[in-house]
């Protein structure tokens, strides 16, 4: 534990955007989960939130037995994130809104 793999929780970017904000821009982005299987039953699945526009990992939701990011909040934080870094949608709404673009 604790190594840069760990999926753990992500950071929200408030300073960027509200989560008001985030939901109206996230909430129709679409996303899809897929697993994986690492082993034998339950404990041995890897469940991933994906981009349904690029198939690219959003972010871990379980590993084994271990629930990731299992608040919507969460997984809201992962969707802006993959949104940002891999389809260059910007976050900065608040800024361009204020100076009328
Ligand atoms: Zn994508």
């Amino acid at each position: 534990m604790g190594s840069a793999r760990d999926p753990g929780a992500v950071a929200w970017p408030d300073k960027m955007i509200t989560q008001a904000e985030a939901f109206a821009k996230a909430a129709k982005w679409p996303v899809y989960v897929d697993w994986e299987s690492l082993g034998t039953g339950v404990n041995g699945i890897e469940v991933t939130l994906r981009c349904g526009k690029c198939t690219g990992s959003c972010g871990q939701l379980r590993r084994g037995g271990a629930v990731y990011n299992g608040s919507l909040d969460e997984m809201l934080s992962m969707v802006l994130r993959h949104m940002v870094q891999a389809h260059d949608v910007a976050l900065n709404t608040r800024e361009a809104s204020a100076s009328g673009t």
